[in-house]
């Protein structure tokens, strides 16, 4: 098939690691935790995410700060300010930063203080987005479309990939069907089939996937008994009070468990 090509396992036998300096990589037979808010809110949140992170080892946090909400009035993150000040925190406690850039004028002002653009659910078919983040040097990590198909996250990987940026990293996140009774549907049947169709990393996003605080650590595990590379969740000091995505998002206890839980189950695999 011609639908995509350079992410196929085809084209490179050899799986595609992702060295993000300071000895933290994301590979096949590895297994990377990244956690933190649905969004950046303040000074303090962030410290108390990095203070949480660093207790339990991990080296990589999520955020938005240029968030895509349903409603327009939500809260729709506090921009390339916030991300400077998280850059601060964050690179004083070593630890890196996985963020959503949600359109090409973003792209070059916050190239100073990512390590990792995140492209969102809603962004997996901007393709004016993917042709720009092709010439970056940097890791790009492509949700699945909230709608897509597994091999139109391939074909959006590969826009990414052709375009000369081999960084990438894969995210199922869950997908629209009728079922309502979760926020959306967590497919792990995707984690297998794309780690046998392409080269690439694959990261499972149980928090997306379900949305139900309760549910999340157990699909976080499922995710990586699945295969997973990586498992990527929410977290804030209190749930309850986040800007968004409070009813999937894990304390900090719930999230110090779930990270021990998680590096157990993958000794099992
Ligand atoms: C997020 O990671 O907070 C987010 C908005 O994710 P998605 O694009 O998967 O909805
Ligand atoms: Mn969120």
């Amino acid at each position: 098939s011609d639908e995509y090509k350079m992410v196929s396992k085809k084209w490179k036998a050899k799986p595609t690691s992702i060295d993000l300096g300071d000895g933290i990589l994301i590979k096949d037979g590895d297994m990377a935790i990244i956690a933190g808010p649905c969004s950046i809110e303040s000074e303090e949140q962030i410290k108390s995410v990095i203070q949480h992170l660093k207790d339990n080892g991990i080296t990589m946090m999520r955020g938005g700060v240029f968030k895509p909400r349903s409603s327009p009035y939500a809260f729709r993150g506090l921009g390339l300010e916030g991300l400077i000040l998280w850059y601060n925190l964050a690179r004083e406690a070593g630890i890196k930063i996985v963020t959503e850039v949600m359109q090409v004028s973003q792209i070059e002002e916050m190239y100073p203080y990512v390590d990792i653009y995140q492209v969102g659910a809603r962004n997996t078919q901007n393709f004016n987005l993917l042709d720009e983040l092709g010439k970056v040097d940097k890791a790009v990590m492509i949700k699945r479309g909230i709608s897509g198909t597994i091999e139109e996250l391939l074909q959006s990987a590969e826009y990414v990939f052709s375009g000369g940026n081999e960084k990438l990293i894969l995210c199922e996140r869950g997908i629209r069907t009728y079922e309502r009774a979760s926020r959306n549907t967590l497919d792990l049947n995707a984690v297998p089939i794309l780690k046998a169709k392409s080269h690439l990393p694959v990261i499972v996003d149980p928090s997306h996937g379900m949305g139900i605080r309760a549910y999340v650590p157990q699909m976080a595990l499922a995710g990586v008994m699945a295969g997973a590379d990586g498992i990527i969740y929410e977290t804030h000091q209190v749930p309850e009070l986040a800007y968004s995505d409070g009813q999937q998002t894990l304390d900090f206890a719930q999230s110090a468990l779930l990270a021990d839980q998680i590096r157990k189950t993958f000794a099992l695999r």
